[in-house]
């Protein structure tokens, strides 16, 4: 059959097979399927085939446009399973204070931190919010990332965290990245309700979650659950309407100090639990035990300068799942970039190159429920892939700080050409 697009030449192309209905999980990890001296043969946006050059020419016809990779890598598109993408308010400024040594709990006491991107968020329109969405959104993709979850969480209010749902559909629709929209009205306790947190989770129970629910504006609820923020009952009671509702469930769990955050994740059945400084090795079991995957955010853990991130040997010995994400937000981790995770990934949690890869593409995919679709490049799935200026896998994570996407894809089309955009709106 004749391919729209025929990819030629790969030095190494590198994807999980045959996990699409479930994770890699424990010492699963990292397990690919290597092609070198290799095509991808495109048709409709899917991916028709993919193999040794040798069995690529049934795949060319007249029309067929025929792209030479040069030797270079070809990777599954990375999909970004935790950011908190749509807000204003860069907070550069808090760098010192960190650096004195501040406590983060501290520094959201002061009214810095979260607080002031909130006052930010809420004062911008919806129009604004779309637009520096899509430039994040640029950003990512000129690094590699096709599919990323969103949050809300910098609203607090019922019209605010609205106002940010509806910038992140709007992005989705307008950007050719893939967003996958989680509401977090629990990120923070506003400071109208500082002395009654009690009374802001009624308002979200009681307002917020019908209202998101009502205009289906997100697919996933999400908590997050710390000492000072949202204890383990409030959170326990939180997400528990929103599975009444029918949202999907994830948590901020055990990131600064051990709550529980693991096992009520376990407990109450969510799709994933980030963050996992601190789990307990009985959380990490039952994590394991029901299928909640970790999303490790070893990027964040490297910018709040903690001395070391979460266990993943011992989340991978326990065999839990591993996901990987950028954890994109304005305060403890500015990139975009999936790229400096999978150096992150070896430097902080001691993944290989190959477990990074897969926990930031086909197990990132099943901890936002996408990965019937994309996350791993195998015939009938999304066409979204990646072109390194790189001879293979292992150079991704390794020449780090600098961008070595070069051609992306989306559903088939190409997005970055040369390291710089080519869409035009869709
Ligand atoms: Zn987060």
């Amino acid at each position: 059959m004749q391919a729209d697009l025929l990819i030629v030449n790969i030095g190494e192309l590198a994807t999980t097979v045959g996990h699409s209905d479930r994770p890699q999980c424990g010492s699963e990890l990292g397990k690919l399927a290597i092609y070198q001296d290799s095509f991808l043969a495109v048709k409709a946006g899917r991916i028709l085939a993919l193999g040794p050059m040798a069995e690529s020419e049934q795949y060319r016809g007249p029309d067929t446009e025929v792209i030479d990779a040069e030797g270079k890598a070809v990777l599954p598109g990375f999909v970004d399973p935790h950011t908190h993408l749509v807000f204003d308010g860069w907070r550069e400024r808090e760098l010192a204070m960190k650096l004195a040594g501040k406590p983060y709990l501290e520094i959201l006491a002061a009214g810095y931190g979260i607080l002031s991107t909130v006052r930010a968020t809420r004062q911008a329109s919806l129009e604004l919010l779309v637009q520096d969405a899509k430039q994040s959104l640029d950003r990512m993709l000129l690094h590699g990332t096709t599919t990323v979850e969103a949050k809300s969480g910098y609203g607090l209010t019922t019209e605010s965290e609205l106002k940010q749902l509806q910038a992140a559909r709007q992005a989705d629709q307008e950007h050719p990245v893939d967003i996958v929209s989680t509401f977090l009205g629990a990120h923070a306790v506003p400071p109208e309700y500082k002395h009654d947190s009690e009374a802001f989770v009624d308002l979200l129970i009681e307002e917020m979650l019908p209202a998101v629910a009502a205009q289906d504006l997100a697919t996933f609820c999400d908590v997050f659950c710390e000492q000072g923020v949202f204890s383990i009952e409030q959170s326990r009671r939180i997400l528990q309407a929103a599975k009444k509702h029918g949202f999907k469930l994830k948590l901020h769990a055990d990131e600064i100090v051990a709550l529980g955050g693991a096992e009520l994740a376990a407990e109450l059945g969510a799709t994933s639990a980030d963050h996992l400084l601190q789990a307990s090795p009985a959380g990490i079991k039952a994590m394991a035990d029901t299928g909640v995957i970790a999303v490790l955010l070893p990027a964040t853990s490297f910018t709040l300068r903690s001395a070391k991130g979460a266990d993943a040997a011992a989340m991978l010995e326990a065999g839990c799942a591993i996901a990987l994400a950028t954890d994109f937000n304005p305060g403890t981790c500015p990139t975009e970039s999936m790229q400096i995770v999978q150096t992150m990934a070896w430097q902080v949690l001691g993944l290989t190159p190959a477990q990074a890869l897969a926990a930031s593409t086909i197990n990132s995919a099943h901890a936002i429920g996408v990965a019937n679709e994309v996350g791993s490049l195998e015939v009938g799935k999304a066409a979204d892939f990646v072109i390194y200026d790189a001879p293979n896998l292992d150079f991704v994570a390794y020449h780090f700080g600098v961008n070595l996407a070069q051609h992306v894809f989306k559903h088939g089309r190409q997005v970055v050409r040369a390291g710089h955009l080519c869409y035009s709106e869709i």
